[in-house]
């Protein structure tokens, strides 16, 4: 297990052996090469690429707004070592909130994807601020209470009765890593609300 994560370990330690230089173009066809290989000879599909895709995509939401390789798309913003250099900070947050990422299914990164880079998608930046929960956020519960308040902030809450000291602050990029269905809910007006009644039930729009 891991060997793409040991892989790219060894290519960040020593570029120029690997590829000659910092070269992001080079990186990628190497990376998709190995990952064909591993399937070949192990029988495991991981679909690094597959997902690494959608993660980026997500970050950058409707700042990335073609369907083009991860990699021609961090070529076309930076320049090459900046590019190459930007690529591993990316691999560390990647690994960093999705540690077990090989067993995860493609489709949950699909949809996190979707929830910033889909027709219907957030208008916001995946970076914008927006209000949960100590339950929510602890993973205790799951989020049953969604809104839009009139200044045009987002909630994602428990739904339980809250005091102050129980709000907590994190991005929408968060919020919906922490349940990809909220990207149901991008088009809630101001003053809308959303609720369900367990996790996994239809979210049900409530327009006043
Ligand atoms: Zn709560």
């Amino acid at each position: 297990m891991k060997e793409i994560e040991h892989f790219l370990e060894r290519v960040r330690l020593r570029p120029a052996l690997y590829l000659g230089k910092k070269d992001l173009a080079a990186l990628s066809h190497n990376l998709a090469g190995y990952e064909e290989a591993l399937a070949d000879l192990t029988g495991r599909k991981v679909l690094f690429n597959n997902k690494f895709q959608c993660f980026v995509q997500s970050k950058y939401g409707r700042a990335y707004n073609k369907t083009i390789h991860w990699s021609t798309f961090l070529l076309e913003q930076y320049p090459e070592e900046e590019a190459f250099d930007l690529f591993f900070a990316l691999f560390d947050e990647f690994l960093m909130h999705f540690p077990h990422w090989e067993q995860m299914d493609a489709a949950y990164f699909k949809a996190l994807e979707s929830c910033f880079c889909a027709p219907n998608a957030f208008e916001e930046d995946p970076n914008t601020a927006v209000f949960t929960c100590v339950h929510v956020l602890g993973g205790e519960k799951p989020i049953l209470h969604a809104c839009r308040d009139q200044e045009g902030d987002l909630q994602f809450l428990c739904g339980c009765a809250h005091t102050i000291k129980e709000a907590r602050v994190i991005s929408l990029w968060e919020a919906c890593m922490l349940d990809t269905t909220i990207g149901t809910l991008s088009t809630l007006k101001r003053g809308a609300s959303a609720d369900r009644k367990e996790e996994n039930a239809r979210w049900i729009i409530c327009e006043k």
